[in-house]
């Protein structure tokens, strides 16, 4: 088997940074605008805003522990645009 190398140059994840697992896919998609989403009771669509730490604009991507389902990465985020935009929305 040859050696893989993912679309981050990546030649091999890191163990997740909650179990320590070795099961960690690296995940990507190219979506375009076709995305969407719901949080909250607010929902949203187009490109991805990048402050959802899955990905930005086209692109889905994101690590994923197969065994205990963390989303490799910081945490907890900080409110993000979407929620500050949808905020001053339902102030209104
Ligand atoms: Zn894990």
């Amino acid at each position: 088997m040859g050696q893989v190398i993912n679309f981050k140059g990546e030649t091999k994840m890191d163990n997740c940074q909650r179990c320590g697992s070795k099961r960690v896919l690296g995940y990507s998609a190219k979506a375009d605008d076709r995305q969407s989403w719901i949080l909250g009771e607010a929902d949203g669509e187009g490109y991805l805003p990048g402050d959802f730490n899955i990905g930005a604009g086209d692109y889905i991507e994101f690590d994923f522990c197969m065994d205990c389902g963390q989303i490799q990465g910081q945490f907890p985020l900080p409110e993000t645009e979407f929620e500050e935009t949808n905020k001053e929305k339902a102030a209104e």
